[in-house]
């Protein structure tokens, strides 16, 4: 697609842009939806990134981290409901070096022989990753956020680089892992044509998994009076993922469900096929707070 039928598409949405969506996404994956079961196992981050709520700077947060013990609890209740994939996720952490890791990691495939593990845990070196994947991790999400580097710069203090992000998945690609990788819509100082940038960036690639999610403010950052991301805007944007990758694994994301009500409907209308659902217990997770008003 051009730039200018990209354009066209986000701002109106065009002719039935998220039927041709849902007609895709039936030819391949039929009614199927998949569902993730999403552990949040630590919140403490040595990153500051100015958007979320993890941030290091953020000293009004309480912190947790959660034992092996404690994280294959949450698995069983996963497999209890079914769940073939378990996402492990939380902030850059660096109390879980590469043998506590792949410890959990291998505990989890030991006891879940058929489920899939997928990790987001930020940028590693291309060690960790190998003993992650050799652990048993086969998944690594890992948002782009945004390939403009000037935009990146100002969601960062400047403090950090695009080409960082980049590498780290190609070297996860070059290890084998499936990747994900994507945006947040709406994050603040976000042109409509750094989504057109993005959605290049995304078309050339081609992750197994596309994650975009409105951006949500958080009230402990410095973006907190910025706006919320657009509904529509996002729900269009995953459409467009959809057509350009009918294959792709496309969440409707907890901030789409944090944002909307009928978020996760709403995106499936639009051609999502993933649902990722919390499987840590409330008390447990409930400092996981990246955005404000995060529902279970
Ligand atoms: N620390 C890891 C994983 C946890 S954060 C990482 O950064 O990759 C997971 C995702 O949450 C980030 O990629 C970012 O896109 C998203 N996020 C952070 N702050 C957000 C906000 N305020 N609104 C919506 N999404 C946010
Ligand atoms: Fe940390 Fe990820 Fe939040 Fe950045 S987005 S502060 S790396 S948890």
């Amino acid at each position: 697609m051009t730039c200018e039928e990209l354009k066209e598409l986000l701002a109106t949405g065009g002719e039935n842009l998220f039927a041709r969506a849902r007609a895709i996404k039936s030819q391949v994956f039929g009614d199927e939806i998949f569902f993730r079961g999403l552990i949040q196992f630590s919140n403490h981050c040595k990153q500051n990134c100015l958007y979320c709520g993890l941030r290091s700077g953020n000293k009004k947060l309480q912190r947790y981290r959660l034992s092996k013990e404690e994280i294959l609890s949450c698995c069983e209740e996963g497999g209890k409901r079914n769940f073939k994939t378990f996402v492990l996720q939380s902030g850059e952490d660096d109390y879980y070096t590469t043998e506590k890791m792949t410890d959990i990691i291998q505990a989890i495939h030991r006891q879940f022989p058929n489920c899939v593990i997928t990790l987001s845990i930020g940028e590693k070196d291309a060690k960790a990753y190998q003993a992650y994947y050799d652990a048993g991790a086969r998944r690594f999400l890992l948002r782009h956020e945004t390939i403009n580097p000037g935009h990146y710069s100002k969601l960062h203090s400047g403090k950090r680089k695009i080409e960082t992000r980049t590498e780290c998945l190609k070297q996860l690609r070059k290890i084998g892992f499936q990747i994900g990788s994507g945006i947040m819509v709406g994050s603040p100082y976000q042109t409509m044509d750094n989504i057109i940038e993005d959605i290049y960036f995304i078309e050339k690639l081609k992750p197994e998994m596309i994650a975009v999610g409105p951006y949500l403010t958080c009230k402990d950052t410095p973006f907190k009076n910025r706006k919320n991301g657009d509904l529509k805007l996002t729900l269009r944007l995953l459409a467009i993922f959809r057509l350009m990758h009918p294959n792709a694994f496309i969440p409707a994301t907890t901030a789409l469900a944090a944002l909307d009500p009928g978020g996760r409907e709403k995106g499936a209308l639009a051609g999502t096929n993933v649902i990722m659902l919390n499987l840590t217990p409330q008390e447990l997770c409930k400092n996981y707070r990246i955005y404000d008003n995060m529902e279970g």
